[in-house]
């Protein structure tokens, strides 16, 4: 049975962030994913393009994502590999690769998480699906970005899932690529074909209950990408209910690309390129941590002394029950943290959780869910666990302080 210092499960931007952090930290580093690449919901679900990480002081634009994502972007851009906030998802696979093999990641891939084993509050091994049966492996530490917690629900970790109340998520969406489309004049068509569609809509002619057409541009020619299926009331860490949300999602791309067809400029020898491997889900399980992040403490741009991370992206809340999207878009020169408690599970103490899926609520989430920010996290967990196993530590010992200065001379902003 292999041993490692560390395991890190999920190899979506907050796994890319743990693992390259974890292994740079001189920890023996394995990163295991089901898929057969990294880049998480961005190559499973064909999440793009990356949102804006930035907020402006003065006259200066402050970069609230910096460290390893920061050096991903600038590299992905050196290959001419992001165009706008469009990236190239093919190019993110062979760099992603490239980093993991120069910072010594041992990496395993097409391997299902299946079973934990935890003695008295400290996993011991993780079992994976694979190919070839079950695979066992033994670690120190543990890393959580699955983005759904499936580690740490196995690990018996409490956890929720989405908002209070009624439990719902954020809608899940299966997105799709339309190639051969004259860009241009699709976006010059654009406040036509939203009337049009917003009439069809209100005629019922819609399965789909999302208000409008979102679409992305991309850095491919005449290639555009569209996040506007939305399925509703479905939940998204059930086999059954994700199979029947995927099939009104394809049924939903089906209309609304035959809708383009008839009413948008620039459609005339457009053709459905793909849809996503997996349908996208923004929202499922929360670990409950030893910090609760709230939606209030967004609002109120909290300044963490844990501080771990910082991010301004909008309380982007995609209706859980149907039509309709709601924003609250922080101010200028303003922003929050993330603290470092967020990432620590509750009865576990060798193993952080990172991405989507911290201890946090609806509302918090909504905002802190972008990829670069889930990368950040990853990051922190991943140097984070780099100073507990130096120092032999549960993770709740480490020393926060150092934590903190060793993420800010590794390039990181946390926002303190
Ligand atoms: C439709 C949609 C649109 C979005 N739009 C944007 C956007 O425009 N810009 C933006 O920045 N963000 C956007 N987001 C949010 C963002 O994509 C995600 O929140 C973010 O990518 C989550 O990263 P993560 O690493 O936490 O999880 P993921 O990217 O989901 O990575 C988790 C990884 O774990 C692996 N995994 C899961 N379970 C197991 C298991 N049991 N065994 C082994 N491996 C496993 C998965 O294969 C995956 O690679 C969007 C999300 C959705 C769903």
């Amino acid at each position: 049975m292999k041993r490692y210092d560390v395991v890190v499960v999920g190899g979506g931007f907050a796994g890319i962030g743990s693992a390259l952090a974890s292994a740079r930290s001189g920890a023996k580093t394995l990163i295991v994913d089901k898929s057969n690449c990294f880049g998480g919901a961005s190559v499973n679900s064909l999440v793009n393009p990356f949102m804006p990480f930035c907020t402006k002081i003065g006259e200066e634009y402050l970069l609230l994502s910096q460290g390893i994502f920061l050096e991903i972007h600038k590299k992905l851009k050196e290959r001419g590999s992001i165009k706008g906030m469009g990236f190239l998802e093919e190019d993110l696979k062979f760099l992603i690769n490239d980093m993991m093999i120069d910072a010594d990641v041992d990496i395993m891939f097409n391997s299902y998480l299946s079973s934990v084993e935890n003695v008295n509050g400290k996993i011991k091994s993780v079992t994976f699906a694979t190919k070839g049966g079950q695979v066992t492996v033994e670690g120190d530490y543990f890393i959580d970005a699955t983005g759904d917690a499936m580690l740490a629900s196995l690990a018996g970790v409490p956890t929720v899932l989405g908002r209070e109340g009624d439990n719902l998520c954020q809608p899940m969406t299966l997105c799709f690529r339309v190639g051969n489309v004259d860009v241009e004049r699709f976006m010059k068509g654009r406040d036509n074909l939203s009337k049009a569609y917003t009439k069809a809509f209100n005629e019922g002619k819609f399965i789909n209950p999302r208000e409008d057409i979102l679409v992305f541009k991309t850095p491919i020619p005449n290639v555009l990408n569209f996040n506007t299926t939305r399925v509703v009331k479905f939940s998204p860490i059930d086999a059954v209910e994700v199979t029947q949300a995927e099939i009104i999602a394809r049924k939903q791309v089906k209309e609304i690309f035959d809708f383009m067809k008839e009413h948008a400029c620039g459609f005339e020898n457009a053709f459905l390129m793909m849809t996503a491997h997996e349908i996208g889900v923004r929202e499922s399980r929360q670990i409950v941590g030893d910090y609760v992040l709230t939606e209030k403490d967004c609002r109120n741009f909290t300044i963490f002394e844990d501080a771990i991370t910082a991010c301004n992206y909008d309380i982007d809340i995609h209706n859980p029950e149907g039509s309709g999207t709601s924003h609250y878009y922080f101010p200028e020169g303003k922003f929050y943290t993330i603290p470092y408690r967020s990432l620590i599970p509750k009865t576990v103490e060798n193993m952080l959780v990172a991405g989507r899926c911290i201890s946090s609520d609806h509302g918090a989430q909504a905002s802190y869910r972008v990829m670069s920010t889930v990368c950040n996290i990853g990051e922190a967990a991943g140097t984070a666990i780099g100073l507990a196993v130096k120092n032999k530590s549960s993770v709740r010992e480490i020393d926060v302080k150092k934590l903190q200065t060793v993420l800010k001379s590794n390039g990181a902003f946390i926002g303190l």
